[in-house]
């Protein structure tokens, strides 16, 4: 609507309308409780019957099967960073990490703190634009897992198929922050899935683990209470108070998800707008440029540079007067980018498209 900008922002990012006005629909009083979900005790039979609703909706959506424990933590995807190793490695367990990107290699550097991670590929040396032949992957047989971020938000790569771990546990492990509920995933693949919200289902606040329960139970005897998942499946995610309202947010954006049929039916509209995107960058005749391999681009986050570095911030500035906000790419890469994660509408990616067209033709 009127009010309302393109937010093209990585995350916190734009949340689906229809989910907003729900929320402030519901906001004063929750479906008669007399109160909001804010104030509600988190182990009533109303807040109870919104986090059940979370997991088993969420389930739908992804295929989780009952294998799996589903958590609703806090601390953001960067507290798996050590919650992974504290859980599931003994001190001295060798760890593989393949990293395509910033946040692979903030995960591994966490990850030495608590296990002995190797990084048997990087992306670094090519700025990280690409993903690696799977088989040429110098994987150790002794690794505890095999950890991927699925989803590289700040350099917009994204595996479109995943590698087979060839440890003896045949454990993947993957960062789906920024690429979660936006395609069909087949969870079995996965020892550990984990995402913070922020970007494509809720506000921040809220880190979905998805982990499959035979991990549980095994954690390092110093593993904080808080990052212990044996602790928070036991309890259901209430071993203390939970992020209830963030919960809740999440509830009504996987609602959505399945009303729109599926998270088949969401890919194919992310493969739209990402197409459209592309393609205005690759016929732009070099004026804007895509510095990811072709077939690794992320449908999610789409860093572009133009030719023109100078006219970068002048870009940035005439996008926001039509209302089109955070376009100005991480600052460690600059350039631009456009995060068109599921809540994005195909009219913010049309009118960003129309404006690139029309900028170029004032500056080309
Ligand atoms: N992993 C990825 C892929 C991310 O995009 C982010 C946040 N941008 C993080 C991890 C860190 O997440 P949080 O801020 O929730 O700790």
């Amino acid at each position: 609507t009127q009010d309302r900008v393109f937010n093209f922002a990585a995350g916190p990012a734009t949340l689906p309308e229809n989910v907003l006005r729900k929320a402030e629909s519901e906001l004063y009083n929750w479906r008669g409780a007399g109160m909001s979900v804010m104030e509600m005790s988190h182990r009533g039979k109303e807040f109870m019957s919104i986090i059940q609703k979370a997991e088993s909706d969420l389930r739908k959506l992804l295929g989780i099967s009952d294998d799996y424990a589903v958590l609703f933590l806090q601390g953001g995807a960067t507290t798996q960073f050590a919650s992974i190793p504290l859980n599931i490695c003994k001190p001295e367990d060798p760890v593989d990490y393949i990293v395509t990107g910033s946040w692979g290699d903030k995960a591994f550097k966490e990850a030495t703190k608590y296990c002995k991670p190797k990084v048997i590929w990087s992306g670094k040396s090519d700025k990280y634009t690409g993903i690696p032949e799977f088989n040429d992957l110098d994987q150790n047989p002794e690794a505890r897992y095999l950890h991927i971020c699925a989803n590289e938000t700040i350099h917009g790569v994204e595996f479109k198929d995943y590698p087979t771990p060839k440890n003896k546990s045949g454990l993947l492990v993957a960062d789906m922050s920024s690429n979660f509920c936006s395609k069909p995933v087949d969870v079995s693949k996965f020892g550990i899935i984990y995402a913070g919200a922020q970007k494509n289902v809720g506000p921040s606040g809220v880190t979905i683990v998805i982990v499959r329960k035979d991990l549980i139970g095994d954690a390092q005897e110093m593993t904080p209470v808080m990052l212990d998942y044996k602790i928070h499946a036991d309890n259901n995610s209430l071993y203390n108070t939970p992020p209830c309202y963030g919960i809740y947010m999440c509830g009504l954006v996987f609602e959505d998800l399945l009303a729109q049929g599926g998270l088949v039916e969401v890919e194919k509209k992310n493969i739209k707008k990402a197409q459209i995107l592309y393609d205005a960058i690759d016929e732009s005749n070099g004026f804007y440029r895509s510095p990811v391999e072709k077939s690794v681009r992320s449908l999610m986050n789409v860093p572009f540079t133009l030719d023109k570095a100078e006219l970068e911030a002048e870009f940035v500035k005439e996008a926001g007067k039509e209302k089109m906000i955070q376009l100005k790419g991480h600052r460690s890469v600059g350039g631009m980018r456009a995060s068109i994660y599921n809540a994005m509408p195909l009219a913010g990616v049309d009118n960003l498209v129309a404006f690139m067209k029309d900028f170029q033709a004032r500056h080309g």
